[in-house]
């Protein structure tokens, strides 16, 4: 089956909670997709469209209000807090802002162990395995005992990707993960991303309002609108040829 299944998702915010009264806004409504293996599905659309929504219901960051949310096979979308915390591993994300997934008083070396350690790895297996993932995201292997601000923007997102890989996920978001960075950075990182899911085979949701990186990455494209699908298809025949 595929790696990330979606169907008939739906958020509406402000729904529950003490705000009762407040009316609801229903920021995805009926939100169908499927990501195999090995493939990049892209979400694009204007700000506010909800792109970021669908994201962080799928990361369960947030509840869903309804609908279905499988990660390789397994229904995610109703589980509690503590019942996820199997499946986290399974998603990783990448944000805009590297500093999300960068403790900048951390060395590079302590944040890509941080989840391995927490999934149970031994200390000496997990440093060894960061320092074979710099040279994956094309940095030198010392770049493990150097701090995030030593880096520049694109490198540091390379290695917000190499922490996310260390986790073995079958699914990769990358929420406006490449938005902050010149457009030359941005090609270089979306060749990383493509290289990287040739090796490893990983699903890759790619969230941007950029229709250029868009053509550029993906093979299917989902294009929201005030919180619906209003188109799906090929990248090629959304957004034409890149
Ligand atoms: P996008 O990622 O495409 O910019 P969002 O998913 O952030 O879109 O937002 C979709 C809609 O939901 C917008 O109308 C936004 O204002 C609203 N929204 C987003 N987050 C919240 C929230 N926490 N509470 C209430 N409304 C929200
Ligand atoms: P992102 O960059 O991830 O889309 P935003 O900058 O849109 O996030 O929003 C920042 C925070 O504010 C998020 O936690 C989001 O859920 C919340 N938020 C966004 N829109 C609204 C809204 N209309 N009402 C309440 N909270 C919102």
């Amino acid at each position: 089956g595929p790696a990330l299944s979606v169907r008939d998702l739906d958020k509406a915010y402000g729904s529950s909670g003490w705000l009762v009264n407040r009316a609801p806004t229903q920021a995805a409504k009926d939100v169908n997709f499927d990501i195999p293996m090995g493939r990049t599905l892209g979400i694009v659309g204007e700000s506010g469209s909800g792109k970021s929504t669908v994201a962080r219901c799928i990361m369960r960051l947030i509840d869903p209000s309804d609908g279905s949310i499988k990660v390789a096979g397994a229904e995610i979308a109703k589980l509690t807090r503590s019942e996820m915390r199997p499946y986290r591993k399974h998603i990783q994300i990448v944000f805009q802002d590297p500093f999300r997934s960068l403790n900048p008083r951390w060395t590079v070396g302590q944040s890509l162990i941080e989840g391995p350690l927490n999934l149970g790895q031994d200390k000496t297996s997990a440093m060894k395995r960061a320092r074979e993932l710099m040279e994956l995201v094309g940095l030198p292997e010392d770049a493990v005992d150097r701090y995030p601000h030593q880096f520049s923007g694109g490198q540091r997102q390379r290695i917000a990707i190499a922490r996310a890989i260390a986790m073995e996920p079958d699914v990769l978001v990358a929420d406006e993960a490449v938005s902050a960075l010149d457009v030359s950075v941005q090609d270089q990182v979306l060749k990383l991303l493509d290289e990287l899911q040739k090796k490893l085979g990983i699903a890759i949701l790619f969230i941007t309002h950029d229709l250029r990186v868009a053509a550029q990455i993906c093979d299917e494209v989902v294009v929201m609108q005030k919180g619906r699908v209003v188109e799906h298809g090929k990248a090629a025949s959304v957004l034409g040829a890149p």
